[in-house]
């Protein structure tokens, strides 16, 4: 198996497994044109969207026009669809949230697939990974997890999103501590260069919250 990383803004994996090739996540709406080039020189199988933010979700209607299945959770699928327009950022102006995320192109109900955690997607388990959003989840393969805005990578190590951010920060508290006691060898966070388990231990044991 192997772990390619693109930033379009949020990381966008490219995996690969004998079972086939998965895309996880789009990047954001700007990097479009990028993610069409991806699209076409992986050609996955499949796009798993982690989340519904603009960040990880806005190229996402450029795979469902070119035909890729776009797999979610759920609880995900109505702001991915524009149903609803929860969005907590930009930081200090929570009340743009609404209005960007209807400036953002979603996805047809149509090409949406439920992405349920325990099932298999070309090779990978999905994993369940809520509180920063109700329906987050990332992908497990041989201690590689590939772990969206559960946790974020920096010089210094790994954080959680600002509880701002989240949707609910004490569920994404014991996300993080469950991370932390899972047998993992390399984490994968959707802003950020790899942490290490290490790294996540370290914070989910820090006592602030
Ligand atoms: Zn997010
Ligand atoms: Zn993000």
């Amino acid at each position: 198996m192997t772990v390619r990383v693109r930033r379009l803004y949020a990381n966008v994996f490219l995996l690969t497994s004998p079972q086939g090739r998965l895309m996880v996540d789009s990047g954001a709406l700007p990097y479009a044109p990028a993610l069409a080039r991806l699209l076409r020189t992986f050609a996955p199988g499949a796009l798993l969207l982690t989340h519904a933010h603009v960040d990880h979700a806005g190229g996402a209607f450029v795979a469902a026009h070119a035909g890729v299945p776009l797999l979610a959770h759920p609880l995900e699928h109505p702001a991915l669809t524009g149903q609803v327009h929860d969005l907590p950022y930009p930081a200090r102006r929570p009340e743009l949230g609404p209005l960007i995320s209807r400036l953002h192109p979603k996805v047809p109900a149509r090409a949406l697939r439920p992405a349920l955690p325990g099932q298999d997607l070309l090779g990978w388990e999905v994993v369940a990974l809520p509180g920063h959003t109700p329906g987050q989840v990332g992908v497990l393969r041989d201690g590689v997890l590939i772990a969206a805005d559960a946790v974020v990578g920096a010089g210094d190590g790994a954080h959680l999103p600002r509880a701002a951010y989240n949707h609910d920060h004490a569920q994404a508290l014991a996300t993080l501590k469950r991370m932390a006691d899972m047998d993992l060898r390399e984490i994968w966070p959707g802003h950020g260069g790899m942490l290490r388990p290490a790294q996540v231990r370290a914070r989910a044991e820090r006592a602030d919250g």
